[in-house]
């Protein structure tokens, strides 16, 4: 067979037997985050660092404890897979 296929298979098993794998967030963790209203006048120009897109005033956001605001839908999304903050990493509590 291919190295291609090796190294697929290498990397999959590498991923299952890390430490380091996805965590998701708990539920509850999760429900606590801040939800609110984004207010454009309180920082120019922010973006949801998970899909990218501007965050317009007035969407519905959750503000995790790091102060580090992201779409509402996308937080919950991505903390359930993993519980860390996307861009410092801060941890919430897992299951
Ligand atoms: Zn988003
Ligand atoms: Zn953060």
């Amino acid at each position: 067979m291919s190295i291609f296929v090796d190294v697929k298979v290498l990397t999959r098993n590498h991923r299952e037997s890390s430490p380091y794998g996805f965590c998701p967030a708990s539920k509850w963790s999760i429900e606590k985050l801040k939800f609110t209203r984004y207010r454009d006048h309180l920082v120019k120009d922010v973006c949801c660092s998970i899909c990218k897109d501007e965050i317009a005033c007035d969407s519905e956001v959750r503000e995790m404890s790091c102060s580090h605001v992201f779409h509402d839908p996308c937080i919950v999304q991505w903390l359930l897979i993993q519980n860390t903050c996307p861009l410092c990493r801060l941890k919430l509590p897992a299951d």
